[in-house]
């Protein structure tokens, strides 16, 4: 561990190991733990899934909803995504992970489904690795087939980040994977680096707008420019988009103004249980 320190000392501070504090020493050991328990989670039944609406406005519809990943670890409580995500998918865990979120959110849907509810689609992000994985549509349909969900159930995330690299390559998975049934969305839209233009080679149905742009739109005129310009754009691409991270009224009204009536946030509910979900759905038929 000392050498796995001593590297990361000289990487960080190049000779400045005064930076080497006996924080960073801390954080090396705690990186470590969580991987440790991160590896036996899922055995454990420590993860959970919760689902966030995605309502249509003025009707309040329910039109969607996110399938978001939490893990209770025994010890540390909850663990939100931005403390392991990143470290699953740097030590290669987020392929098993990704499949037990798929499999999951199948056997929710098909549980739902089988209790007369009607179910709007259930969107799963996948995570880079996932997306560059060969076996990824195999792997996806051999979870479909044994929970016996459609692709027409399912929305597939996915971000910007990951259709700037290998550009042919990633037209021909998301082709595939919108041939099955699937429908895709452009996850934190507007954080990448790419310009909106690229945007046309893609088979995207949805553009899900960035937290960060939604968050100062009343107060700040150059994210309410972003939002006019990837609403306009959408628009003419024949894009569905949804706003990230809704909070108050003031942000409601403004995106309303501006043309885009889908939203996403803690002003219409935060994530929950898939038995609180429940109450939010309709019977069908
Ligand atoms: P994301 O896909 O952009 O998901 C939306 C995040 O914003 C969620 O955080 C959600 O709880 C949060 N959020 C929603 N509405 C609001 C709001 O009004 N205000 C604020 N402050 N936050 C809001 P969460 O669940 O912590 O997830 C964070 C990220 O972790 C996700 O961002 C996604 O990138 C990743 N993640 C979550 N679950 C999975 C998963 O199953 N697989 C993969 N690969 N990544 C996941
Ligand atoms: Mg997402
Ligand atoms: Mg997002
Ligand atoms: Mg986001």
């Amino acid at each position: 561990n000392s050498d796995i320190a001593m590297y990361h000392a000289k990487e960080i501070g190049r000779n400045n190991y005064q930076f080497f504090t006996a924080d960073m020493n801390q954080q090396i050991m705690e990186r470590h733990l969580l991987e440790t328990d991160l590896r036996r989670a899922a055995e454990r039944k420590e993860f959970q899934l919760y689902f966030q609406p995605v309502i249509d406005m003025p009707e309040q519809k329910l039109k969607s909803m996110e399938a978001l990943l939490r893990w209770k670890h025994p010890k540390l409580g909850s663990v939100p995504p931005s403390k392991f995500i990143l470290l699953a998918e740097e030590t290669g865990m987020i392929i098993s992970i990704g499949e037990w979120v798929l499999k999951e959110a199948c056997l929710q849907i098909k549980a739902w489904q089988e209790r007369g509810y009607q179910v709007p689609r259930v969107a799963i992000n996948l995570s880079a690795r996932q997306f560059r994985c060969k076996t990824l549509v195999a792997d996806i349909t051999r979870i479909l087939n044994e929970t016996g969900v459609s692709p027409s159930s399912l929305t597939l995330e996915i971000t910007e980040s990951m259709l700037i690299q290998n550009v042919d390559e990633a037209v021909e998975i998301l082709t595939q994977l919108r041939l099955m049934g699937f429908e895709l969305s452009i996850d934190d839209f507007g954080t990448g680096y790419s310009s909106l233009g690229y945007l046309k080679f893609y088979p995207i149905n949805i553009l899900k707008i960035d937290r960060s742009f939604i968050q100062n739109i009343v107060s700040e005129p150059n994210d309410a420019a972003i939002i006019a310009a990837i609403l306009a754009m959408a628009k003419t691409l024949k894009v569905a988009v949804i706003a990230e991270g809704v909070e108050t009224q003031e942000q409601v009204t403004f995106l309303t103004q501006q043309g885009c009536n889908r939203y996403q946030g803690f002003y219409f509910s935060e994530p929950l249980t898939a038995e609180e979900l429940e109450s939010k759905l309709c019977a069908s038929q």
